[in-house]
């Protein structure tokens, strides 16, 4: 058995490469990664013509491993080039972000060190850090001390926790739900609707509220149904408000939605996975007045601060209602919530093992400290004016002044299909590939998106696009 184990041993101790092929490997992947960095001006933001990743199936898993430089490769021609670029300054489509340097350099930290962020008991230093983020957001959006939260992997995640906070805040069972009434509009995100069904609510009865011209909540509607509903003996019970919508980037009208919701009873959740980071500008923090009175929202560092991919927040105003949806119990854990200084993350979402994901919005905050991100969604809102400005100038309809970062448009022809115009504009700007641009349909009509919140998106980026449609719709 010893001369069995020590031959396992041999094999199993690969996985843990000498110095120098630590160093070799870390050259190689520095040396890509930074060269990507050092071009990021000039790579494409969508590209088309460099297949769709088939040249990973001709190397498949196997026994025996293969050279860093042959992996990067892959990962370089069937990876970082095809489709779209999400790094670029020029994703302008879906509410970018960017992946700003320092959250890597976290999650290297937290890959290699591994602490354990879901129990107190494990790692209090992790835990410690990732409740002090929390706290920083409840401190923005005006939460008292009860309130709390946890860092998940996206808006979407986030949306579904709170969902199911809200019904079982409100007590809703099954045999409640179809008399049980959300209130929505049809701004609200996808997700929401996703998280209804994945929550067990997919039968409660929905209502979309009417909007304004700027897409936004309109109050008295929201008032006249859920009185309409409580007089034909229903019960409503959940209304969600969006602080940015994706579409086009409206505010509900917070205050007066969280006094109705306040008036009936309802449980009131506000998705401001978008908007919300726009509370750090001197600008726009006023229009986020409201937010404190949700019982529930979600905001995503993965928009608003810029990080890569795989952070949104959940914050709920009585931790209690959070702790009553996902608190267990196992033997096996018993030693671990003994006598806790703090509460554990593994107590208050649907996680256990989890990602250390605290320290890519720690570091990131602690090195560069909040000036430059304010600075940087102050420029985001100022660069959408100057689009919505000078689109204008150059013979585009752009009716809403943009509330936010997004600014819708199109080009009306002296002749054809205004719809198929843009259609065929929209295709234009994307395999130009400098600028990756996305549209939607607002009023029947088929309309163009700008959305900006990439970091690396300035002055010039919106430049080119405007000269892109400019050359584009000229004399048509
Ligand atoms: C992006 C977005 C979401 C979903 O968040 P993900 O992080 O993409 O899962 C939810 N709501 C709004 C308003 C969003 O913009």
């Amino acid at each position: 058995m010893r001369d069995q184990l020590r031959r396992l041993e041999e094999a199993a101790r690969r996985l843990e490469p000498s110095p120098d092929a630590r160093q070799t490997a870390q050259r190689a992947v520095l040396g890509y990664a930074d060269d990507f960095l050092d071009k990021i001006e000039t790579v494409k933001a969508y590209e088309t013509r460099a297949g769709k990743g088939e040249g990973l199936l001709e190397s498949p898993i196997s026994e025996e491993g293969i050279g860093i430089d042959e992996a990067i490769e892959l990962i370089r021609k069937n990876v970082d080039t095809p489709g779209l670029n999400p790094a670029s300054g020029g994703h302008l489509a879906y509410i970018p972000g960017g992946g700003i340097y320092y959250s890597a350099l976290g999650d290297y930290l937290a890959d290699i060190f591994n602490r354990y962020a879901g129990v107190f008991y494990a790692s209090p230093g992790a835990v410690r850090m990732e409740n002090m983020l929390i706290r920083w957001m409840c401190d923005l959006v005006g939460y008292p001390a009860g309130a709390g939260g946890n860092l998940t992997t996206s808006g979407s995640l986030a949306n579904m926790i709170a969902i199911v906070v809200a019904r079982d805040g409100k007590n809703i069972r099954s045999a409640d739900i179809p008399r049980s009434v959300i209130y929505l509009s049809k701004q609200t995100h996808h997700s929401v609707d996703k998280a209804i069904r994945v929550a067990g609510l997919g039968e409660c009865p929905v209502r979309f509220i009417d909007l304004d011209e700027k897409f936004r909540m309109i109050p008295e509607d929201l008032a006249r149904k859920i009185a309409a509903d409580k007089a034909a003996g229903l019960n409503p019970f959940l209304v969600v408000a969006s602080a940015g919508t994706t579409d086009v980037g409206a505010i509900d009208p917070l205050i007066e939605i969280g006094s109705i919701a306040k008036e009936h009873g309802l449980w009131y959740h506000i998705d401001a996975a978008y908007g919300g980071f726009f509370i750090l500008t001197e600008e726009k923090k006023d229009r986020f007045r409201g937010l404190d009175l949700a019982d529930s929202l979600i905001i995503d560092p993965h928009k608003g601060l810029f990080l890569p991919y795989g952070l949104g927040v959940v914050l709920v105003k009585n931790v209690e209602d959070l702790r009553r949806s996902y608190s267990f119990n196992a033997s096996y854990m018993q030693d671990a919530f003994a006598a806790p200084d703090e509460l554990s993350p593994a107590e208050l979402s649907p996680e256990l093992t989890k990602h250390f994901r605290g320290l890519r919005l720690w570091l990131p905050l602690k090195l560069h400290g909040l000036a430059p991100f304010r600075a940087c969604l102050e420029e985001k809102l100022l660069l959408a004016r100057y689009f919505h400005q000078e689109v204008q100038k150059i013979g585009f309809e752009s009716d809403v002044e943009p509330e936010l970062s997004v600014v819708t448009y199109r080009y009306v022809p002296k002749s054809g299909d205004p719809d198929e115009f843009n259609r065929q504009l929209l295709k234009t700007v994307i395999d130009d590939g400098r600028i990756f641009i996305s549209s939607t349909v607002l009023n029947g009509k088929f309309t163009l998106r700008f959305a900006c919140l990439a970091f690396r998106t300035h002055l010039s980026t919106v430049d080119t696009l405007l000269e892109i449609l400019g050359s584009a719709t000229e004399g048509r």
